[in-house]
């Protein structure tokens, strides 16, 4: 996916105007735009989206619902996909990648993802609207800087995401990992914001009504954060930084908002951590959450 061979799209094929009316009416009267602000618009197996913004730019992580749905959901957090300046998405599964195509060539929005990602059966047809994104490879989107980490999952090259505004507030997202690793683990140190895969409780998956094989492969070091190891995980990266933890990509089967908030929440409490922490649902978008200088939250 030779990046550099593709037409501009952004501050190209919009327009320097355009998008300067976008950050413009992106700014606050009150000056109080000096955050960084997250909105999931959905997360499970049934798709994920994540929407981000300052008044660096706006950006989507992983567009796993219909191009309609996406547009449906913006509306709902008070935005349109006239806002989005471009797609980054973690890997090519349905969940992540489903209305990609389709919202990059409606709204001549740019889609970055992977050589793996990008050549999943659905997003070979982005053509020109593809971007590369690699693991230790820089990047400046829309104003953000974007770091993506490899983690284990069964897809073709997924990584992880780390946005970090032109501030310093920094964003990281990770789902559809089998297991915490070290890599993973050290792009995730010093957020102030965390959305992390908390899949399944590992009893109601034994238990549960799936068959052997995808019981084995949800659990398996290539499938899907449990409860308990999202947990473990959390407390490594807990910082004085820290204002909100998501809990993300909950199993409607094999999972339940309490369990895993539960599993999540002691955590925080043993460490006297002030993270809050909230449970990203599958078929409604979250609240806005922010941070920056003006909400009492983040440095
Ligand atoms: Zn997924
Ligand atoms: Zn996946």
């Amino acid at each position: 996916m030779p990046g550099g061979q593709l037409p501009l799209f952004g501050d190209g094929a919009l327009g320097a105007a355009a998008r300067e009316s976008r950050l413009r009416s992106r700014r606050r009267p009150d000056g109080g735009d000096a955050g960084l602000r997250v909105a999931v618009l959905g997360s499970g197996s049934g798709g994920n989206s994540t929407i981000v913004e300052s008044a660096d730019g706006c950006l989507l992580l992983d567009a796993g619902f219909s191009c309609r749905e996406l547009e449906r959901r913006l509306d709902i957090v008070g935005r349109s996909a006239a806002d989005v300046d471009a797609v980054l998405l973690t890997h090519e599964h349905d969940d992540h990648s489903r209305g990609a195509c389709r919202f990059a060539r409606r709204h001549q929005v740019p889609v970055y993802g992977t050589r793996g990602t990008c050549r999943g059966p659905r997003l070979r047809e982005l053509g020109a609207f593809a971007r590369p994104l690699g693991p230790g490879v820089p990047l400046t989107v829309a104003g953000f800087r974007i770091e993506v980490f490899p983690v284990p999952h069964d897809a073709r090259e997924p990584v992880g995401i780390v946005v970090e505004s032109s501030l310093g507030y920094r964003v990281g997202l990770a789902t559809d990992l089998g297991r915490r690793t070290a890599q993973a683990w050290r792009s995730l140190r010093a957020l102030d914001i965390l959305l992390l895969e908390s899949n399944h409780d590992l009893d109601m998956l034994r238990t549960g009504p799936y068959p052997w094989r995808l019981k084995e492969r949800v659990a398996s070091a290539r499938g899907h954060l449990s409860n308990e190891e999202a947990a473990a995980g959390l407390d490594e990266l807990l910082s004085d930084r820290l204002s909100w933890v998501v809990l993300c990509h909950l199993s409607e089967t094999n999972n339940s908002p309490a369990m895993a908030s539960g599993s999540a929440q002691p955590v925080l409490d043993r460490r006297g951590s002030g993270a809050k922490l909230v449970v990203a649902e599958q078929h409604r978008p979250g609240a806005w959450l922010e941070v920056g200088p003006g909400c009492g939250a983040g440095r």
